[in-house]
């Protein structure tokens, strides 16, 4: 992992909810799909976050509270910190 890699994650750490949730435009799709096919820590967590969204939804709501997507953007955070520490 390097550190243009890491700067990218945290870039995208806030743009997976709405990704996921299908609320991100068309070229951010593009940039972040093109990320997660390169970034196993992102591509990683993103499976974890589409997990916990649809236990939301399962779940009968009709967003996802806000609690949940700051805990995902909290995650992400703990995510990169623990691979910059490995390095
Ligand atoms: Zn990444």
């Amino acid at each position: 992992m390097t550190m243009r890699q890491t700067r990218a994650c945290q870039a995208l750490s806030g743009r997976l909810v709405d990704y996921i949730k299908g609320e991100l435009s068309l070229s951010g799709c593009r940039s972040l799909e093109s990320h997660l096919r390169d970034c196993a820590i992102c591509a990683g967590f993103e499976r974890d976050l589409r997990r916990e969204i649809e236990a939301c939804r399962a779940h009968g709501g009709p967003t996802m509270p806000a609690t949940t997507r700051r805990r995902a953007q909290q995650r992400v955070k703990e995510i990169i910190a623990g691979a910059l520490r490995r390095h």
